[in-house]
C-alpha cells in the first residue's frame, strides 16, 4: 500500500489516482535528492515499460539530440562492448527496445514480459545515458555523427556517419522539408525553429566538445522524465533506479525549459526547395501549406481539438477544405499536417499544385471557414470526427506495445511542465467536447484559433532540378577546401584517425568485454508456441474463425474475399477499387454522409488486398480482398449494413471524384516509397523469381504504381474503359465462395455478428467462381531503379526451396545472426548506412536488403561474403544461446488483441498448423552451428543466382550501370 508523502527508496510519492480510461493506477513520484520525475502506470499487463527521456530542446540543426541517441547506446561504464544496444537487440526478450529524438525531447523506452529481461534492460539503458562512453572514445561520436572520410592521400575527403547518412535519406523527402519549414516558420524564435534529426547540410558543423557538452548540459536526473508500466514490482524497481543511479547524483539547475513563441502579429511566409531528378516532370510538383498555432498542448481541449481540427476540416472525406481545395483544382493531394510540441499547430497542405495558385488557396481556405463560422458545421461530421479521435485514444494501438503509446501521450503534457495524466484521463475532456456539439463551440474555436488568429504561417515548397547535384558541388567544393586547407602531417593524422575508426569497427569485442552484458538463459524461454483460441465453424461456402479475445470491447470483424477468380490484366484494378470504396457515392447516399455514417456507428471500415503464401510454397497463393470492420455493442449490426452497402451499392461513376481520389492514392504511394524504400526493393526483387511475389508486385507494388501513373496520365482519354474495368471486378470479387470471416472479441459480440452474418452474406453475387491460373515466368533481371533520393535501398534474394533446402527454424537463427551481426556490422557501422538485414522465410524466399544506404557495389560486395562470413564464425555455446534467445523474442512479438485475431487468421489461410510453429520454435530452440554451417552452401548459392534491385540515387545508379540489366526510372 502506497502512501502519499512517503518516501519509497528515494521516490516521494506527491499524487495517486486510478486513470480508468487505460485501467490503471497512476502515481506520480519525485526522487528527492535530484528532483528526478517519475510516472507509474500499476496494471495487469505483463508486457512491462522502463522508459527515462530527457527534455533536449536543441539550439541548431546540427542534429545532437539525435547524434546523441544514437551515440549513447555505444557502450557505457558497465557494459564495455562496441553496442550494447544491439547486443540485447539480438540476445533478450524485449517486445520494445528503440530510442526516439522528438523536436523536444529524447527517449529511451524498453519493454519485456519477462521480469529478469526487464530490469536487464532498464539497467543497460540507465548505464546508456549516464555514464556513457562518449567521452573516452570520440570514435563513437565519428561512426554514428559524422566525420571527414579519408584512407589514401590521394583520394578526396568525403562525409561519413549513420546519423548523416539517415538524414540524407529522410530529407530525400519532401514532405519532411515541408516539416521542418513548418517549424521555422511558426516558432522562428523557440528550438521548434531547428530541426533535431539534423539537417545534412549543417551537421558537419558539429563539434565534438558541442556535442559531449549538450549531453553534460540535459543528461541529468534534474532533467528526467521516468516512466515505469506494467504488472511489474514497483518497489524494486524504484529501489533499482534509485540505488545503482539516481542517488549518485545531486540536484541540477538545468535550463532547458521550452520558451514560448510570441504570436505574430502578421502571417509569416516562407519559400524552399525540393530536389528531383533530371527526368522528372517539375510542372504541379510544388506544396502550399497554411499554419496556425492553435495554444498549448498542456491543455486537454487543445490537445483534443488539434487531432479533432485535422480530421474534421481536412482528413474526413466529408472534409470541408479538402472538397473545397479539390473542387477548385488546387492541388492533387490534400492532407493536414500538425507541429505537436509545446504549441501545436493545425495545418492543410496542398500536394502538387504551383505556387502561382497561392492566393487561391488562402481565398478557398477563408471563404470555407467564414461559410462554415457563418452557416455552421455539419453536426454529424463533428460527431464523426470526435469519435475517430476517441477510438484512437481507446485503442491506443499506434504500438503494439500499449504501454509505450500512454508513455507518449503522458509526456504531451508533461514535458512542458503540465499534469502527466491530463491527456491519459480523455473522457472528462471527450464528454465535454461531445456536450458542446449543441452550442458554437465548434465555429467559435475556427473563428478565434485560425481565422482570426495571425500567429500563422503560409510555407511553400518548389522542385528545383539539380538541387541535389548543386548541393553536391557545394559540399565537395567545401571538402576540397578543406582538405587544401590542411598540411600533410594534419592528412596523416586524419587518415590514422580514420584507420583507428576502421580498426575499432572490424576489430571483435574481447571475451571481457562480452561479459558484462547481461544474458539470461534457455530457461528464461517460454518453449511452448502461444496458442491462439480458434473457433473454425463451417457453413456452407463460408468458413467463420472466431477468436475469443479480451479487446476493450470492440469488435473486430474481417471478411477475407477470394479474389483468385480476377483475370491477370485486372489484377491492378483490384486495388484501384478498394482506394474507392468508401469514399464514392453509394445507391443510398453521397459520399460526405457516407463517411459521417462510417464514423459515427463504427470505428472505421477498412479495406486491404494481399496474397498469402501457401506453407512451403511461392507456386501456391491466396489472393485476398479483406473488408476490416469495429464497431462496440449494438453498433455491429450498423457496421454490417455499412459493409454490405459498400461492396454491393457503391456507384463507380463519377470520374471527376474517381481521378481525384487515384491523384490522391498516387500521391500518398509517393510519401511512403522512400520511407519504406527496403521493403519496395526488397519486394521487386523477389518478383522477379517468385510468383506469389509478382502478383503482389502487381497488386501493389511498383508494376501497380506504374500502372497508376499511366492511368492518370490518360485519364480523360480513357475513363470509360477504366471505369468499365473497375465495375467488372467490383461486380466479380464480392463473391460468397471461399468468403472467411475472422472476428475477434467476446462471445456475446460474436453471437451478434453471426445473427447479423446475412446482411451481408445474403447480397453477395453468386456468379460462377472460376478460380484462374496464373502464369507468371521467372525473369532475369537486375534493375536499377532511378530516383532523386541521395541513398540507396540495395536488395538480393533467391528462393532456397529451389536449390533443394527445405525451410528450418534454425534459419531464424541464421538470419538473427547475420542481420544483427554481420550486415549491421559491415553495413551500418562500417558502411554508413542507417539499416540492413536478411531474411529467410517458410516460403522460401531469401532476401537482404539494405536501408538509407551511401554505398552500391559495397554493399552487394558484403551481401556475397556472407557464406564466407559464417564459415569463419567461431562462437561457443553462451554466444549461441544469445542468438537464439534473440530469435525467440522475434516469435513472440508484442500484439495488439486485433493483431492475434488476425495472425490466427493468416495462419488458417496459409496452412500453418499450431504443430507448424512449435516445430519451428523446437528447431530454433535446438539449434546448433553445424546447423547454421550447414546453410553455407543456400547463401552462397542464392547470392550467385545475382537477382538484384536497386532503388536510389539515379547518378549513382548510372555509375554503377555494369551492375543491371535494366534501368528505370522511378518516376515517369
Ligand atoms: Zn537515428
Amino acid at each position: 500500500m502506497f502512501k502519499l508523502g512517503n518516501i519509497y527508496y528515494g521516490f516521494k510519492l506527491i499524487e495517486e489516482t486510478e486513470v480508468k480510461e487505460i485501467q490503471s493506477i497512476a502515481r506520480i513520484f519525485i526522487h528527492e535528492k535530484t528532483g528526478a520525475k517519475l510516472l507509474h502506470l500499476e496494471n495487469d499487463d505483463h508486457n512491462k515499460v522502463f522508459s527515462i527521456g530527457f527534455r533536449t530542446p536543441p539550439s541548431d540543426s546540427t542534429g545532437v539530440p539525435h547524434i546523441i541517441e544514437h551515440c549513447v547506446l555505444s557502450g557505457s561504464r558497465k557494459y564495455i562492448t562496441k553496442e550494447p544496444f544491439m547486443d540485447m537487440v539480438k540476445g533478450s526478450l524485449q517486445t520494445f527496445l528503440n530510442a526516439m529524438t522528438f523536436s523536444d525531447k529524447t527517449l529511451y523506452p524498453v519493454a519485456s514480459r519477462n521480469e529478469k529481461d526487464f530490469f536487464n534492460l532498464m539497467d543497460v539503458y540507465l548505464d546508456a545515458v549516464f555514464y556513457p562512453k562518449i567521452y573516452e572514445i570520440p570514435e563513437i561520436f565519428m561512426q554514428e555523427g559524422w566525420h571527414h572520410e579519408i584512407f589514401d592521400e590521394e583520394e578526396n575527403i568525403r562525409y561519413k556517419g549513420v546519423v548523416y547518412n539517415e538524414m540524407q535519406g529522410a530529407y530525400s523527402s519532401p514532405e519532411r522539408i515541408l516539416g521542418e519549414n513548418i517549424g521555422k516558420s511558426l516558432y522562428p524564435d523557440t528550438c521548434y525553429q531547428y530541426s533535431s534529426g539534423g539537417n545534412p547540410d549543417i551537421i558537419p558543423e558539429l563539434s565534438y566538445e558541442d556535442f559531449l557538452d549538450f549531453h553534460r548540459r540535459f543528461y541529468h536526473p534534474s532533467n528526467s522524465y521516468i516512466y515505469l508500466y506494467g504488472n511489474g514490482n514497483v518497489e524494486k524497481q524504484l529501489k533499482h533506479i534509485d540505488e545503482n543511479y539516481l542517488s549518485n547524483f545531486d540536484k541540477a539547475e538545468i535550463h532547458s525549459t521550452i520558451g514560448i513563441q510570441k504570436p505574430f502579429t502578421s502571417r509569416n511566409e516562407i519559400v524552399d526547395y525540393y530536389p528531383i531528378s533530371s527526368e522528372e516532370n517539375d510542372e504541379n510538383r510544388s506544396y502550399l501549406s497554411l499554419n496556425f498555432v492553435l495554444g498549448e498542448n498542456t491543455d486537454p481541449e487543445i490537445y483534443l481539438m488539434t487531432s479533432i481540427l485535422s480530421q474534421l476540416l481536412v482528413e474526413s472525406e466529408a472534409a470541408p477544405l479538402k472538397k473545397a481545395l479539390l473542387d477548385e483544382g488546387i492541388g492533387e493531394d490534400i492532407f493536414p499536417v500538425s507541429s505537436g510540441g509545446l504549441q501545436p499547430s493545425f495545418g492543410v497542405v496542398a500536394k502538387n499544385t504551383s505556387p502561382d495558385k497561392k492566393a487561391q488557396f488562402e481565398k478557398v481556405i477563408f471563404e470555407t471557414l467564414n461559410n462554415l463560422v457563418e452557416n455552421g458545421i455539419d453536426r454529424k461530421l463533428i460527431e464523426a470526427c470526435i469519435n475517430i479521435v476517441e477510438y484512437d485514444l481507446r485503442e491506443a494501438s499506434k504500438f503494439p506495445t500499449k504501454g509505450i503509446v500512454y508513455n507518449m501521450i503522458s509526456l504531451d503534457s508533461w514535458l512542458y511542465d503540465g499534469d502527466p495524466l491530463v491527456h491519459l484521463q480523455f473522457d472528462k475532456t471527450l464528454n465535454k467536447l461531445k456536450s458542446n456539439m449543441d452550442t458554437s463551440y465548434f465555429e467559435n474555436f475556427i473563428k478565434e484559433r485560425i481565422i482570426n488568429n495571425p500567429h500563422s504561417s503560409l510555407v511553400i515548397i518548389e522542385p528545383k532540378k539539380g538541387l541535389g547535384e548543386e548541393k553536391q558541388r557545394i559540399m565537395e567544393g567545401k571538402l576540397d577546401e578543406y582538405k587544401k586547407s590542411l598540411s600533410p602531417e594534419e592528412i596523416k593524422e586524419l587518415i590514422e584517425e580514420n584507420n583507428k575508426l576502421k580498426e575499432m569497427q572490424v576489430a571483435d569485442d574481447s571475451e571481457e568485454a562480452k561479459a558484462t552484458i547481461p544474458k539470461l538463459s534457455i530457461a528464461d524461454v517460454e518453449p511452448k508456441a502461444q496458442v491462439i483460441p480458434q473457433k473454425i465453424i463451417k457453413e456452407d461456402k463460408l468458413t467463420i474463425l472466431s477468436h475469443n479475445i479480451f479487446t476493450s470491447k470492440i469488435a473486430y470483424v474481417d471478411f477475407y474475399f477470394d479474389i483468385s477468380m480476377v483475370e491477370e490484366k485486372l489484377i491492378p484494378y483490384i486495388n484501384l477499387l478498394i482506394g474507392l470504396l468508401g469514399k464514392i457515392d453509394t445507391k443510398k447516399r453521397p459520399y460526405s454522409q457516407l463517411a459521417n455514417e462510417i464514423y459515427i456507428h463504427t470505428g472505421g471500415i477498412d479495406f486491404d488486398v494481399t496474397c498469402y503464401d501457401q506453407k512451403n510454397s511461392d507456386e501456391l497463393y491466396h489472393p485476398k480482398l479483406i473488408v476490416k470492420g469495429k464497431a462496440i455493442g449494438d453498433n455491429i449490426t450498423k457496421m454490417m449494413e455499412l459493409v454490405s452497402e459498400l461492396i454491393t451499392q457503391s456507384k463507380i461513376e463519377d470520374k471527376k471524384r474517381i481521378k481525384e481520389l487515384f491523384q490522391q492514392m498516387k500521391s500518398r504511394i509517393e510519401m511512403t516509397i522512400f520511407d519504406a524504400g527496403h521493403s519496395v526493393a526488397a519486394s521487386r526483387v523477389s518478383s522477379y523469381f517468385s510468383p506469389s511475389k509478382k502478383y503482389m508486385e502487381r497488386l501493389k507494388g511498383l508494376d501497380f504504381y506504374w500502372f497508376l501513373s499511366d492511368i492518370l496520365e490518360t485519364f480523360d482519354s480513357n475513363s470509360e474503359e477504366i471505369l468499365s474495368n473497375l465495375n467488372k471486378v467490383y461486380n466479380m470479387v464480392f463473391s460468397a465462395d471461399n468468403l472467411i470471416l475472422s472476428f475477434t472479441g467476446d462471445e456475446d459480440d460474436f453471437s451478434l455478428v453471426k445473427a447479423n452474418l446475412p446482411i451481408v452474406i445474403d447480397k453477395l453475387n453468386t456468379l460462377d467462381f472460376q478460380p484462374i491460373k496464373y502464369g507468371f515466368a521467372e525473369e532475369r533481371l537486375n534493375e536499377g531503379i532511378l530516383s532523386s533520393a541521395n541513398v540507396q535501398y540495395v536488395s538480393k534474394g533467391y528462393n532456397f526451396r529451389r536449390l533443394g533446402f527445405n525451410y528450418n527454424g534454425s534459419m531464424r537463427v541464421l538470419s538473427t545472426i547475420l542481420s544483427r551481426d554481420y550486415l549491421h556490422n559491415k553495413i551500418r557501422a562500417q558502411g554508413g548506412a542507417y539499416g540492413a538485414g536478411i531474411l529467410l522465410d517458410r516460403t522460401g524466399h531469401i532476401v537482404t536488403f539494405s536501408y538509407r544506404d551511401p554505398n552500391l557495389d559495397r554493399t552487394i560486395q558484403v551481401y556475397d561474403k556472407m557464406a564466407d562470413y559464417i564459415d569463419s564464425l567461431n562462437i561457443d555455446e553462451e554466444e549461441l544461446t544469445t542468438y537464439i534467445i534473440g530469435t525467440m523474442s522475434q516469435l513472440d512479438p508484442a500484439t495488439t488483441p486485433h493483431m492475434k485475431g488476425q495472425i490466427a487468421t493468416n495462419r488458417y489461410i496459409s496452412k500453418i498448423t499450431q504443430e507448424d510453429i512449435q516445430k519451428t520454435r523446437d528447431e530454433v530452440l535446438a539449434t546448433k552451428l553445424e546447423d547454421i554451417k550447414a546453410f553455407i552452401p543456400l547463401i552462397d548459392k542464392a547470392m550467385k543466382e545475382d537477382y538484384l534491385c536497386v532503388l536510389g540515387n539515379e547518378n549513382m545508379i548510372k555509375d554503377n550501370e555494369k551492375l543491371f540489366n535494366k534501368l528505370v526510372q522511378l518516376k515517369k
